[in-house]
């Protein structure tokens, strides 16, 4: 019978399916979590009664509002929509991705990223049937201009995906060099900017510049990741065809609600971020001046460092109580390097003193 059922699925499921594997998520139960870009506080306490007011308001026996009108609204005042720009929200940015490639998965068509960057652009590409194109980033992990200018040319890509700044490296890629792709790309180019509350740097204002570029936001990383609201900002007739793929009530009604009332309380979430930032300067500083230890600046909520044997130290700290993420097995610039989510003073420390006892 075993037997049987595996030579159904080999003949029916697409090729292409069967040779993913799905994306892990690692245990975190019990454990300092510091391996997810998760916003390490939860959600001020003065705010609770006043939102779970909002949501004894939500008829759950009601399907949500298909468009989010309200929780779109606000988005636009939030987020500083330009005019003539359109939102389209997601089940996390994750499935944006997904909704865009589904569009665009023509035979042959292309998908391209500098890498390494977030995993999710090559597995959603591959699983929409298209082709994925990874151009290494350069050893300082800028843009190589020359090699994506050459990667265009030869592939044609129907899309490119750009995380700015960039997980897992963390930098921003030089404004210019993005203006150069966006026009040298014959399709789509998605700028990522699912940091951007650490970054403070965005394409939003080059919308209307330039007829391929889409922004993508998301509200994960700043203290909503359970609610999985992603946002894409850009042409209505872009937007117009990707909705069409969207399924009709992709955004739950409590987290329509949850959102919308976290963005007319936006000042609590601001200062987290605010906090987050300040803590980041600190934790590099405090990364560096440890032996053995090589780190990069980062413009998000998260550090990458390289030491000597990842696998070990990561091993180490999770036996100590403290989950963060093993980029080793990837391979090439990331070869023995480990990145860190920024935790709360306390879990920074934490994070700190363990990891100098190891080394
Ligand atoms: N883009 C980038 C660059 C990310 O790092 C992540 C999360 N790790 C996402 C998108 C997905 O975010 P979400 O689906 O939670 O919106």
């Amino acid at each position: 019978m075993t037997d049987e059922v595996a030579k159904k699925v080999a003949r029916w499921v697409r090729p292409e399916v069967r040779a993913l594997t799905s994306y892990h998520v690692p245990d975190a139960r019990g454990l300092i979590k510091l391996d997810a870009m998760e916003n390490p506080h939860g959600w001020p306490e003065s705010l609770k009664p006043a939102w779970l007011d909002a949501l004894r308001a939500v008829d759950l026996n009601r399907y949500p509002d298909p468009g989010a009108q309200a929780l779109k609204a606000r988005l636009r005042e939030s987020l500083g929509i330009p005019p003539g720009a359109d939102l389209l929200l997601g089940n996390g940015s994750d499935e944006l991705i997904q909704i865009m490639l589904l569009a665009l998965a023509q035979p042959g068509a292309q998908t391209l990223a500098p890498t390494p960057t977030f995993v999710m652009y090559q597995q959603i590409a591959l699983a929409v049937g298209m082709e994925f194109v990874g151009v290494p980033l350069a050893a300082d992990f800028a843009l190589d201009r020359a090699a994506m200018a050459k990667a265009i040319k030869t592939y044609n890509p129907a899309a490119i995906f750009l995380s700015y700044p960039n997980n897992p490296t963390g930098n921003l890629f030089d404004a210019t060099d993005v203006e150069a792709l966006l026009r040298e790309a014959p399709g789509l180019v998605v700028l990522d900017e699912a940091y951007h509350a650490f970054a403070e740097a965005s394409f939003m204002d080059r919308l209307a510049r330039y007829p391929n570029l889409l922004v993508m936001r998301t509200l994960s990383k700043q203290g909503m990741a359970g609610l999985r609201v992603g946002v894409l900002v850009g042409s209505p007739a872009w937007l117009t065809e990707f909705d069409k793929l969207r399924l009709p009530y992709n955004v739950g009604s409590l987290a329509q609600a949850s959102v919308e009332f976290a963005l007319a309380h936006r000042d609590a979430f601001d200062a987290q971020c605010r906090e987050i930032r300040d803590e980041r300067g600190k934790l590099y500083l405090d990364l560096s001046r440890l032996p053995g230890v090589q780190v990069w600046p980062s413009r998000a909520n998260f550090i990458l460092f390289r030491v000597r044997d990842a696998n070990t130290v990561h091993a180490r700290l999770r036996k100590a109580g403290i989950l963060i993420k093993n980029l080793h097995a990837a391979g090439g610039a990331l070869a023995g390097c480990l990145r860190v989510t920024v935790g709360t003073p306390a879990e920074n420390a934490a994070f700190l003193a363990t990891l100098g006892a190891i080394l």
